[in-house]
């Protein structure tokens, strides 16, 4: 167990927080989704009801070590000004004397935003004179950015070789869930895997085998183990040198006695297009067509094995669920997980997009903040970020 920020004093101390503020912006450098920002609100109101001095740091978009003004946290600082109602200052750089000076001015409760930290080029490289530097703006840090726990990057593990670091309760909530479903899940459980890339997928699948007993298997990824297994896939999208490699996961789930379940039908059409024609067919895809969903049947099938499972996992999307036509696998598979008791944790990206669009992100035991993280966390990694942090 790592320490949390509940677990240290903050009263008078400089709280040097990594907060993960990279949102998106449109244009006219708007925020148009702020949902990252209400994330850290949590650990930001508890340092600031406790008296303590909250120095933020965050990267936003990819400036690649330049100073870049349409990277500029600035609109960020403006948003949680907002947020909290009080003001919240930007620093002019994330390091450096005015920086100093304007830390050394602060009062218990006050909150400053430092400027994007890929200004910097040290900043990705982990370079030590930086982390340093960063360090030195803080007495205590604290971890609230899980979304780049995997990267060991200076704000993120770089710094807490010289100060008493701590998770924040966005990445506490994080570990508690990824450590139960990785180390200890309640069973039966279920991983459902989507997506398009069979070979991100394949760790996770290595390292999961032996603590699962279902794995359903939708997305395009699916089509590369239809394809192993003799059936017909038209045209679909298959990754024909990850074949060896799934005949092997079939082996390895015979020898750890997990179910393995692949799409019975398929939503196809003959292109990609939201508006192209599309229609069910079962089992084999005909030539030229290509599959962008699961079918009704495999939706069923899929239910019948999640009502029972006590811990569902959950990454990638069951279809193409940008475009309508191809969205129902994912919706319907999500709204019957929202319905059930099980501990459900969702991965963070294109999944969690899909379960916030569809409003039913409350309904989730779990939904991650990090797409990368929590993928390498499945496949049993040990996150820069968090191996960092102090025991409790
Ligand atoms: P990944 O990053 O590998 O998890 O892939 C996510 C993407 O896969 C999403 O944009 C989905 O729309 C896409 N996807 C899911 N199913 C399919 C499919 N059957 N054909 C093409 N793309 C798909």
């Amino acid at each position: 167990m790592k320490k949390n920020i509940a677990d240290i004093d903050v009263k008078g101390k400089r709280v040097l927080m990594r907060v993960d503020f990279n949102v998106p912006l449109d244009d006219a450098r708007r925020i148009t989704d702020d949902s990252r920002i209400t994330g850290a609100l949590p650990s930001i109101k508890y340092v600031i009801e406790n008296g303590g001095k909250l120095i933020l740091m965050s990267h936003l978009g990819r400036p690649k070590g330049e100073v870049t003004p349409e990277f500029s946290m600035a609109p960020v600082a403006e948003r949680l000004s907002e947020l909290l109602k009080m003001n919240v200052k930007k620093a002019d750089d994330c390091i450096g004397e005015d920086v100093q000076d304007m830390v050394s001015q602060m009062k218990n409760g006050e909150v400053i935003l430092l400027e994007n930290l890929r200004f910097h080029k040290e900043e990705e490289k982990n370079n030590p004179e930086f982390a340093k530097k960063l360090a030195s703006l803080g007495d205590v840090f604290v971890m609230d950015a899980f979304g780049t726990c995997h990267r060991a990057h200076a704000s993120t593990e770089g710094v807490t070789r010289y100060l008493p670091s701590v998770a924040g309760f966005l990445v506490e909530k994080e570990i508690e869930y990824f450590e139960k479903v990785t180390k200890d899940p309640e069973r039966p459980v279920s991983l459902i895997l989507g997506g398009a890339k069979v070979e991100d997928k394949i760790p996770v699948i290595e390292n999961m085998l032996p603590k699962i007993d279902f794995l359903l298997i939708g997305g395009a990824m699916a089509y590369t183990f239809l394809k192993s297994r003799m059936k017909g896939i038209g045209a679909s999208r298959v990754e024909d040198g990850m074949l060896q490699t799934v005949s092997k996961i079939f082996e390895l789930a015979s020898v750890h006695k997990v179910g393995i379940f692949l799409p019975k039908d398929h939503v196809v059409a003959k292109e990609v297009s939201a508006t192209a024609k599309s229609k069910v067919v079962k089992e084999h895809i005909p030539d030229g067509w290509i599959g962008l969903d699961i079918g009704p049947e495999t939706v069923a099938s899929f239910k019948e094995v999640l009502k029972d499972s006590k811990t569902i996992i959950w990454n990638g999307p069951l279809g193409l669920f940008e475009m309508k036509p191809f969205s129902a696998g994912t919706k319907e598979i999500a709204k019957f997980l929202s319905k059930l008791k099980a501990t459900t944790v969702i991965g963070g990206g294109d999944t969690a997009a899909a379960i916030y669009q569809m409003g039913l992100d409350k309904n989730m035991s779990h939904i991650s903040t990090g797409g990368g993280a929590s993928l390498e966390y499945l496949e049993g990694k040990v996150l820069p970020g968090v191996a960092a942090l102090n025991d409790k």
